[in-house]
């Protein structure tokens, strides 16, 4: 057992003052610290500096590990523009990015306080980057191909991929599935996923309604996908529409990425199935899709989490940065208000909805944990002063493990 004595704790719910940690792998206590040490008087004690702060870990639902090597490859400002330099420059951007590029990449996110991550993994490339992370990761096995010709030979890779994720045996790694979007993925192949991801209980995401081109796509089959298809793989017409794909999911609990250009009875069959949208304003921004309409999804009780997509369409992984840009990007929302739900969203709700026992500074929850180095002492508006100055942070903790710091 240990003690770590901050002057303050962000739980999130709560902004808690003199009061004290007792942890293994997970949060045993939250007390005064005189009462911590006649609870256990064997507890290794860190206390640490003046307006020392602890709060959760962050949690970055969202990422491709596997196209770390862009930074001005891809070209931004249309989403169909920036899909056809993803394609022109795949072998590129895949071969570009070994091991060493693909840890630096998940080094940069711990730099920066995540301390779990979901991997949308398209190739497995990033499997051994992964594994060998200090960080909490599930790892999204992704599905697609809209072409039923070639559905045996896809889904026999994909399930090749899963299975050696599944091999990964260490503490907070967790294979899981990742269906890539509506208009890429045949119905076949995403019914023969799901009976496993349920069979199994995996985690579940999918990319959905990202950009217009997708709406006009899976609408009426027109719109710029239209030459896309035809061009790229002869195919005519959409292999489902929306409701289609949602209905996929109706008895499984899916994180669906962006959903920027979602309708109002899309976000309704969202709201019923209690799925969650994961929100990429910076990569919304660089592809040309627009904003998310955050009020539009608190409206309907809708569990959102903010998340950074991979370097493929951002600059850095990093979710202060990601959280100031939503405060920005959602100027019609309560600065103050949104500000302590961006936080929310990257800990407690981003655990509740990837089915983790963190994401919060709790009792019984897995000592994930920050320590962030404040300035003076922290007033009401603290969630917005953790997203405006991204203070320095000296010590992470993962598991009850210290994994930067001393
Ligand atoms: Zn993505």
């Amino acid at each position: 057992m240990q003690i770590i004595s901050p002057n303050y704790i962000y739980t999130p719910d709560l902004l808690l003052k003199n009061q004290a940690i007792a942890y293994d792998k997970t949060i045993e206590k939250i007390a005064p610290l005189d009462e911590l040490k006649k609870l256990y008087p064997d507890a290794e004690i860190i206390e640490l500096q003046e307006n020392s702060l602890i709060m959760p870990g962050l949690i970055n639902s969202h990422v491709h590990i596997e196209f770390s090597a862009n930074k001005t490859t891809l070209s931004y400002g249309d989403f169909m523009n920036w899909l056809y330099s993803v394609i022109e420059n795949r072998q590129e951007l895949i071969g570009g990015c070994d091991s060493a590029c693909m840890s630096k990449a998940i080094e940069s996110m711990l730099e920066s306080g995540i301390t779990t991550f979901g991997a949308i993994s398209s190739h497995g490339m990033d499997l051994e980057a992964c594994a060998s992370s200090p960080q909490n990761v599930l790892f999204f096995n992704e599905l697609i191909g809209s072409q039923a010709t070639m559905a045996d030979a896809l889904f026999d890779d994909f399930i090749s991929r899963l299975d050696a994720s599944k091999s990964i045996k260490r503490e907070g790694f967790y294979p899981a599935v990742a269906i890539h979007s509506p208009y890429s993925v045949h119905p076949i192949l995403i019914k023969k996923a799901l009976e496993i991801v349920k069979d199994e209980d995996l985690k579940l995401t999918a990319h959905f309604m990202e950009s217009e081109h997708e709406r006009a796509w899976l609408d009426n089959s027109s719109g710029e996908f239209k030459d896309f298809f035809e061009k790229l793989l002869k195919q005519k017409a959409n292999v489902s529409d929306s409701s289609e794909f949602l209905a996929h999911f109706n008895t499984h609990k899916t994180l669906l990425t962006h959903a920027v250009k979602a309708n109002e009875d899309e976000l309704n069959s969202i709201a019923t199935n209690a799925h969650t949208i994961i929100h990429c304003p910076i990569s919304n921004r660089l592809l040309g899709n627009g904003a998310l309409d955050l009020q539009e999804l608190e409206a309907k009780n809708i569990n959102w989490v903010c998340a950074t997509d991979g370097l493929s369409s951002n600059y850095k992984l990093d979710l202060f940065e990601e959280m100031k840009v939503a405060l920005f990007m959602h100027h019609n929302m309560p600065l103050q208000d949104l500000a302590k739900k961006l936080i929310m969203s990257v800990t407690k709700n981003a655990a509740k909805a990837l089915g983790l026992n963190t994401g919060e500074i709790k009792e019984g929850k897995a000592a994930d944990m920050l320590v962030l180095d404040l300035e003076k002492e922290p007033n009401e508006e603290l969630a917005i002063h953790l997203i405006l100055h991204r203070y320095n942070i000296s010590k992470i903790y993962i598991n009850g493990k210290v994994v930067k710091g001393k």
